[in-house]
Parts: structure tokens; sequence; C-alpha cells
């Protein structure tokens, strides 16, 4: 229903920034030590585009100072708004918060430890007055990382576009800005189970990569760990392709072929040579085969019902306990 409209031509599309706004969206979850760090390199790259903009931080349930920071600096600029939500939902969640209190034209979701660089910013605009839709940064080195984490994401990455039919560009993340109507697009997407980066790809529209170089975090410390992006990663694949509970339909009629090959060979021996003493050992191995199989699939099936639960229960994604300078009076900085 929402595919792009593909034939036109880029070069046919021009925008101008002139009078156009854009929105900065920070989902910051602990991050006092970053956060003044982030807002001075922003201030000083934002003030070079010569666009008007607003910075809408969701702080997602922080059990540190960050709140007392954002309004620290909400006060000194309010340009600066904040959503302060009731508990930490998570980092998709926090980030669907702020989309959906993004007023502008533009709208870049950023990490504030300056993983994304804020100068990048500039050539995203670029790129969106050339007729990108979506400009999105493509790390071209992730040195940065663990050897282990390299790995696994490429695994991620690799199971997801066989699986899936959206193609998630290799190594981009959610930084990258969006046209509003890619924005509104994404807002209306029903699910609760929001896996930002497929989301992202799913809408479709002109999309335009921009190489960087991805640095580490400035100051403080990631809040990923193995677990977490393990449940990540199946939180997007099963979002996104059907294809490991459609499989084990396949693999039943391959072990029940299998069966049916080994009892005619039984017969066939039976009756050509007569009884044998009964393998213990591999029937063995035949129960607890199919044993496994079974609970594999058993459990595959039940992370499809918890998400469908999930979706079904209808609950608001996110619960917000303070907004501040979203209405505040004149409150149009
Ligand atoms: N974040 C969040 N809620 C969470 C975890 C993280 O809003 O539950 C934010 C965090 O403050 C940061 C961004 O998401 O702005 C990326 O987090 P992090 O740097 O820990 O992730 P990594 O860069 O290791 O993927
Ligand atoms: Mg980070």
């Amino acid at each position: 229903m929402v595919q792009s409209s593909a034939p036109v031509s880029p070069a046919l599309v021009t925008r101008s920034r002139v009078g156009k706004r854009l929105s900065i969206v920070a989902p910051c979850f602990n991050e006092q030590e970053v956060l003044d760090l982030f807002f001075d390199r922003m201030e000083t790259e934002l003030a070079k585009l010569g666009l008007d903009y607003e910075i809408v931080c969701v702080n997602d349930g922080s059990r540190d100072h960050t709140l007392a920071v954002l309004l620290r600096r909400h006060q000194r600029d309010p340009r600066i708004k904040i959503i302060n939500l009731a508990r930490n939902f998570g980092k998709e969640t926090a980030l669907s918060a702020g989309l959906d209190a993004a007023a502008g034209d533009m709208v870049v979701p950023i990490d504030v430890d300056l993983q994304d660089p804020p100068e990048l910013i500039g050539q995203f605009v670029e790129a969106w007055e050339k007729g990108a839709d979506v400009a999105y940064g493509v790390r071209i080195d992730r040195s940065a990382d663990s050897f282990l984490k390299r790995l696994t994401a490429q695994g991620f990455y690799r199971a997801f576009n066989r699986l899936s039919e959206v193609d998630l560009p290799y190594n981009a993340g959610d930084f990258r800005l969006m046209d509003r109507r890619v924005v509104d697009v994404i807002r209306q997407l029903p699910e609760r189970n929001r896996f930002m980066k497929g989301l992202f790809a799913w809408v479709g529209f002109r999309q335009e990569p921009v190489p960087y170089a991805r640095p580490e975090r400035a100051a403080g410390s990631s809040s990923w760990r193995y677990w977490k992006l393990w449940n990540f990663a199946l939180d997007g694949i099963t979002s996104f392709s059907g294809a490991p509970i459609r499989v084990w339909s396949y693999i039943g009629l391959i072990a029940g072929l299998l069966a049916v090959a080994f009892a005619a060979s039984i017969i066939v021996r039976t009756l050509l040579w007569g009884r044998d003493v009964p393998g213990y050992p591999s029937l063995m191995v035949v129960i607890l085969m199919s044993f496994g199989l079974q609970m594999l699939a058993i459990g595959s099936l039940g992370e499809y019902v918890a998400r469908i639960y999930q979706e079904v229960k209808g609950r608001p994604l996110y619960v917000v306990m303070d907004r501040y300078g979203f209405d505040a009076p004149g409150g149009e900085a």
C-alpha cells in the first residue's frame, strides 16, 4: 500500500532547506556523563545548517541524573525539549515516542553517546535537498566494536536478509534523516514490537546511504549486553519473517519420510534375514532427536504466540510521565 514512487528520477526532485524545520530525536538512558558534551557538539553543528531546529530528548527511565541535566539544558535553550517516560521502555520504544513528538519537516534519530557523529547531519540534509527521502549513515569501519560483536552482527544481517523480504542495508543503524512523509508512514505502523531498523527499511521511498566511520562511545557505557542483543535479533527476525515457524513443516515432512524409509528397510531385512537383536542405541538416538526437534518446533511456535499476544493486548507503546517544552506559551522557538 505505501510503496515508493520509484520511477521518479532523484535528479528531478530538488528541495530547499529554507524555512524548513529539523527535529533531532535523542533517546537517553543513563547518559548523565555524556549529555553536556552531546548538546555542545549538536549546537555547533546545527548552527552551521541554517535550519530552524528542535532537539527532542526522550528520557527512557534513566536511574541517574539524566533528567536533571536535560532540564538544565532545556531551561537554557527552549529548543531542547523533553519527553520523560514513566519507566525504561527500551531504545526502540523511546525512539517511537520521540518520533511521535517531533514536529519537523525532517527528522534525525541520533544516539547521545556521540557514536553517531553530528557532523554527518549536514550531509544528510544535502542528500535530502537532492531528493532523498531517507539519508542513512553506513558504518565503513566497525573497529570500535569487539570482534565478537562484529561477527554476531554480520551473522544477524545475513540471516535477516535471507529470511525476510525487506533487505536491511549492512552496517546501517538508526542514525538517518527522514522526510516528514516517511516519518508519518512509520508512525502509522500499528505494531507494538518495533524493530526500527526493519521498519525503516520496510517503508521504501528514495533511500540514500552516507558512509561514515563510527567512533567509540564518548563517555558512559553501553547498555547492550549479548543476551539483550540476542533478544533484539529474535524480535527483528520474527517480526519480519515467518520462516522460523514455517520451516518446521518441512523438517517434520523430512523426518516422517526418513521414518517410513527406515521402517521399510526393517521390514525387508526381517523378511530376508529374520530378526536380530534390536538396536537399543539407534532407538535412543531416534527418540532423543525427535524429542529435541519437537521442543525446538514448539519453542519457535511460542516465540510467535508470545508476540501475537503482545500485539493483541493493544496496550499503548509507552507511557509519558512529563513533557517539557512542547506546549509552553509562545513555545515555537
Ligand atoms: N537507550 C535508551 N534506552 C535503553 C537503552 C539505550 O534510550 O534502554 C539509548 C542510549 O541512551 C543511547 C542509545 O539508546 O542514546 C544507544 O545506546 P547504547 O550506546 O547503549 O547502544 P550501542 O551504541 O552500544 O548500540
Ligand atoms: Mg552507543
